[in-house]
């Protein structure tokens, strides 16, 4: 089976090249780039004025899978990926139960296999039931190919043991994706604390409530030469510590999340839970920080944190709503749109972020164009522009705060091993 993408603009930031060219795929490899290919081929997608890029890699979606399906579901949140331009995704643990085995991944894995037309990756938890009292079965999960480990929703509060997690992740040379919220902190906190959440009578979650517990965090990534990468960033401090980091020769990297660098807590409307996640939507100064870091590369990635709940679990108090929202199948939008037009991110840029990055981070071969490579590829026509509809989301999800919203930037194809897993018609 041979494929042919014709004139597409080629971005590869494992080669740096960004280029008018041609793709040629065989079976699951990519044959050859090169301008105006001629040879013969079962298929051809014409991609001008398109962005073909490595296919994209999101470090941080929640399937639901076991046991919450009627939010997501493996096929459902892969479908989606997919639409979103995804042709890997990291699935997190927090599911029912608690992905904390290496026969739950492996699980995970069977099931995936069968469902998925992308490649689903699963992180395993931290800590047993994610209780946070004691140590997973990192080995066995390890054995059985689990991507990362992950406590996500939540932080591992007792420091000596999430030390001796990440003291075992580097034994395995696991990367550990760090959710940074002190919750003795919060406490019962559900958005900003601000002018917003005062005018509304709602409990705040203050900036430190992230930014100490990533201090610590750090501080402890040193100690044990753990691969650590901070999930969701959303303070200018947490800007500020991950670059410290990096300056002292740490091994930590850091995501942004698009709903990060697009709203404010000035932005929320009264009665809104769409735009209730953890950590919440912060000040316009730490906006500005979260895309000065992407653009200057202390952040290393965009992620989705695609967090799908069934209507019931939303449409509640602001207190008592559920945290997230859901993002597959808006990130490209949201980048292309709030990132890339505005020239804070180049089309490089937005390639190395969503997929050499994440790739390099999980240590996998992917997030490359090269010739020889697994033919995982996005293409993207960047100038097309339309309103964001929930009502046409794969997702089960529809808790988003950006229906109706005019964006620029649609996935017109996604292939994944060489195969065309998504096309837009
Ligand atoms: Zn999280």
């Amino acid at each position: 089976m041979r494929l042919l993408i014709k004139n597409g603009r080629v971005i590869d930031p494992s080669s740096k090249k960004d280029e008018i060219a041609d793709i040629l795929v065989e079976d699951d490899k990519i044959l050859k780039v090169a301008e105006n290919i001629c040879e013969d081929s079962d298929e051809i997608l014409d991609a001008s004025g398109c962005f073909v890029m490595p296919g994209l890699i999101d470090l941080h979606v929640h399937l639901r899978d076991p046991g919450l399906e009627y939010k997501e579901n493996i096929e459902t949140g892969s479908m989606a990926a997919a639409k979103g331009g995804f042709t890997t995704i990291v699935a997190m643990a927090n599911t029912l139960p608690v992905i904390d085995s290496g026969e739950k991944i492996s699980s995970i894995y069977e099931k995936a296999a069968r469902l998925s037309p992308i490649h689903v990756l699963q992180a395993g938890a931290v800590t047993k039931g994610m209780q946070g009292e004691e140590l997973a079965d990192i080995a066995s999960m390890a054995a059985c190919g689990a991507a990362a480990l992950s406590e996500d929703g939540k932080t591992v509060m007792d420091a000596a043991l999430y030390q001796e997690g990440l003291r075992t992740a580097a034994k395995f040379n696991l990367p550990v994706l760090d959710h940074c919220e002190d919750a003795d902190l919060k406490g019962k906190g559900v958005m900003n604390e601000c002018e917003t959440s005062r005018k509304y009578g709602l409990p705040g979650i203050p900036n430190e409530v992230e930014d100490r517990i990533i201090e610590r965090d750090i501080q402890l990534a040193a100690e044990t030469g753990a691969r650590l990468h901070i999930c969701h960033c959303s303070t200018k401090g947490s800007v500020d510590l991950v670059r410290q980091g990096k300056d002292r020769g740490i091994n930590v990297t850091a995501e942004v999340c698009p709903h990060h660098f697009t709203l404010t807590s000035g932005d929320i409307p009264p009665d809104d839970t769409n735009y209730k996640m953890a950590p919440p939507l912060r000040s316009k100064e730490d906006v500005n920080a979260l895309i000065k870091g992407l653009a200057d590369g202390t952040i290393d990635t965009i992620s989705t944190d695609h967090a799908p709940h069934a209507a019931h679990e939303k449409d509640k108090d602001w207190r008592k709503a559920a945290f997230g929202i859901v993002g597959l199948e808006t990130a490209v939008a949201l980048t292309i749109t709030r990132l890339v037009e505005p020239g804070y991110l180049t089309p490089m840029m937005m390639a190395e972020r969503m997929s050499t990055a994440p790739a390099r981070i999980l240590g996998i071969d992917k997030g490359s164009l090269q010739k020889g490579k697994t033919a995982d590829i996005v293409i993207i026509d960047p100038s097309h522009a339309y309103k964001i509809d929930k009502n046409t989301f794969v997702s089960k999800g529809r808790n988003t705060p950006f229906h109706g919203w005019d964006v620029k930037g649609k996935v017109r194809h996604t292939i994944c091993d060489g195969r065309i897993v998504y096309s837009d018609l």
